[in-house]
């Protein structure tokens, strides 16, 4: 074979046959010491392990005669090293009420399918929070607005996968949090004021500490919108509609 040479040569160096075979050994030397790192990858052949920690979370809905109760049990891989993650591994929903077993018993195989078969299983937050009923939703005490029974049961699964730092919440800068506070301070003022006036306004609905008529925030869904200054304002979230 012969290689044109375009460029000037600056230097050479003659092959001697002990380079040849320092050149040959070198790359099975390399590959030898690259560390080799044991990580166990979620797939559906995982073995599963014989006990699995997990947590239960109980569901009240008007929606359900019974309370529904949610297990969510994970897997904890590659234990000890710095791969560690502990991810759900199968879901379990329990109830008295029968009326609802069928699709239950397939949402909860379906959901435990897809926690096995590994990769980013957050999605489905979000594919069941924004399943809606009907029939209408429901307030969660705390104001929470569900738009059915798979939507909350969507929302334990973030709960959970947030408590095993699966799901983080976007950080609230302290400036944003101080922004809120100092507004909700503000209105509670203005509110006084007028409750003072006329007593009998004073409404009585559990809103956990949101102003009471405060209205649903279509952004973090919660009954925490107050109008101030002539602009909706949430004091959850911080959402406003003027920016
Ligand atoms: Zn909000």
């Amino acid at each position: 074979m012969t290689i044109k040479i375009e460029k000037k040569i600056k230097g050479y160096q003659v092959v001697k046959p002990e380079d040849k075979a320092a050149l040959a050994a070198a790359p099975v030397a390399e590959a030898k010491e690259a560390p080799v790192a044991e990580v166990i990858q979620m797939h559906e052949s995982l073995e599963r392990p014989e006990a699995l920690i997990g947590s239960t979370f109980k569901i009240k809905s008007p929606l359900f005669e019974h309370a529904l109760y949610v297990t969510i049990n994970d897997i904890v891989l590659n234990a000890g090293t710095a791969y560690e993650q502990r991810r759900p591994f199968e879901i379990f929903i329990n109830s008295k009420n029968m009326d609802h077993f069928q699709w239950i018993v397939a949402l909860t195989r379906i959901l435990s399918a897809v926690f096995r078969k590994g990769g980013d299983v957050t999605f489905i937050v979000e594919e069941l929070k924004a399943v809606f009923d009907p029939r209408g939703g429901y307030f969660k005490s705390g104001g929470i607005y569900m738009p059915s029974i798979v939507a909350e049961i969507g929302a334990v699964i973030e709960q959970h996968m947030k408590n095993i730092g699966l799901i983080h919440d976007p950080e609230m800068t302290d400036a944003q949090r101080a922004l809120i506070a100092e507004k909700r301070a503000a209105y509670e003022q203005a509110a006084q004021k007028k409750t003072e006036l006329s007593p009998t306004d004073a409404d009585t609905n559990d809103s956990a500490g949101f102003p009471p008529g405060a209205t649903l925030c279509g952004k973090c869904n919660t009954k925490a919108l107050v109008l101030m200054d002539g602009c909706q304002t949430c004091l959850n979230c911080g959402y406003s509609k003027c920016g």
